[in-house]
């Protein structure tokens, strides 16, 4: 007998299932992949080198309770993210900071600097289009430089947009911190589950009042029928959390959501390291966006290394691709509300995650609405 039936073992449905199961229910965790942790899985590849198979992932928060949840499941590695971005050859701090305007405008930088300070103060963020709004042709240059090799070109990349298609609200809010802290994230709680995600999520599922299964997907076992839920065949009346796509799982019936993927080129080299950073962002040039070396992000210490490099493309095969990043515009948030108002007439069926909600989440914000969807189901 079960109480809860979870669709997907990402941080979603994990951190739900562990919570729910404490609370005495019985849990079942429906995977279709075979292997639990969603996207932020990790294994070892051919090499022996730890990596994350669908793209880097960095652990950070500013909320104490997500940190103090998770870790019960893990320690942690005390990594803290900088990232470069690889401009015609030379790299450069990114978000664009003190250090980098140094490297970039060195004999102006000390005035820049000064002008920075005492208009927005030290330590401040401002975003690029204050700069343009200064009267000052320097500041106005900074954040040209910004737009033009740290932005645009990356941006165009990733969303497979034109520079006319970019948004110039979203443009200004590109940031100059006004600090020589290279850090990438500003937040109080930072690191790597030190043995890697996988064995986070193994802790984290081993209950006794859970119970995973793999390789299954969801549509196989689950109906949804004239208000009733059906699972094999029969009425089932506990709670569902559905994690994974809804679209899918409604055979797109009102229309494909649209999602930018990814496909990763993995590398590995004899060499100790590869570049000087975990990740590297290309902003100018190359058809990837950035490349992750990941023994520098887990800290792990390995002869060899292994790289991956990152290529955004549209979602067009949903056998062959993973949807990874909703686009969050009004038409595809009016597709999506079909889904929404289809699945909430079901009761006792509860969308969560970013495939369910067609959200983006950090795995932060993610775990701290898994804990509150199960607080208040259980
Ligand atoms: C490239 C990339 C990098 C990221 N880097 C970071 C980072 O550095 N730091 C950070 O905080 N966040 C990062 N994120 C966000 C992070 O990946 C998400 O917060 C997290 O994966 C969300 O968890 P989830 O449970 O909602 O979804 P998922 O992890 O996708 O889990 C959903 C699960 O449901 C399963 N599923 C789907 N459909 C079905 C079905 N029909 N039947 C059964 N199972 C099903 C899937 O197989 C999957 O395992 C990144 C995201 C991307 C795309």
């Amino acid at each position: 007998m079960v109480d809860v039936l979870i669709i997907g073992a990402g941080f979603g449905g994990a951190v739900a299932g562990r919570i729910l199961a404490e609370k005495g229910k019985k849990v079942e965790i429906i995977e279709k992949r075979d292997h639990i942790g969603g996207n932020c899985y990790d294994c070892f590849d051919d090499h022996g080198v730890l990596i994350h198979k669908y793209g880097p992932h960095i652990f950070h928060t500013k909320i104490k309770e997500v940190y103090d949840f998770l870790s019960r499941f893990t320690e942690w590695y005390p990594y803290k993210h900088e990232v470069l971005a690889n401009v015609y050859g030379t790299y450069l701090p990114v978000p664009f900071n003190l250090n980098t305007l140094h490297k970039v405008f060195q004999e102006d930088a000390d005035e820049i600097e000064e002008l920075l300070v005492s208009t927005y103060g030290k330590e401040s963020r401002v975003p690029i289009l204050k700069l343009r709004e200064s009267s000052n042709p320097k500041l106005q240059k900074v954040a040209d430089y910004i737009y033009e090799n740290v932005f645009l070109n990356y941006t165009m990349k990733q969303w497979g947009k034109k520079p006319e298609e970019i948004d110039p609200s979203v443009t200004g809010r590109v940031p100059v911190l006004v600090s020589y802290d290279n850090g990438y994230f500003q937040d109080d709680y930072q690191g790597m589950p030190k043995d890697g995600f996988t064995p986070l999520f193994e802790k984290m599922l081993k209950h006794e009042n859970i119970k995973v299964t793999l390789s299954t997907d969801a549509k196989n076992v689950l109906k949804l029928e004239n208000g009733k839920i059906y699972r094999d065949g029969k009425e089932f009346n506990g709670l569902v959390i559905f994690t994974g796509a809804v679209d899918e799982f409604f055979d797109c019936k009102y229309g494909r959501l649209p999602y930018r993927t990814l496909h990763f080129v993995s590398k590995y080299f004899e060499e100790d390291s590869y570049q000087p950073v975990a990740v590297v962002n290309y902003t100018v040039d190359q058809d990837y966006t950035r490349i992750t070396e990941y023994k520098k992000l887990t800290g792990q210490k390995v002869k060899g290394t292994s790289i991956m490099e990152e290529y955004p493309a549209s979602y067009t095969d949903p056998l062959k691709e993973t949807p990874y990043y909703s686009i969050a515009n009004d038409e595809n948030l009016a597709l999506y509300e079909k889904y929404q108002k289809e699945a909430s007439s079901y009761k006792n069926f509860y969308l969560l995650g970013r495939l369910a909600e067609y959200k983006y989440y950090n795995i932060d914000g993610i775990t701290k609405k898994a804990m509150e969807l199960a607080e208040t189901l259980s």
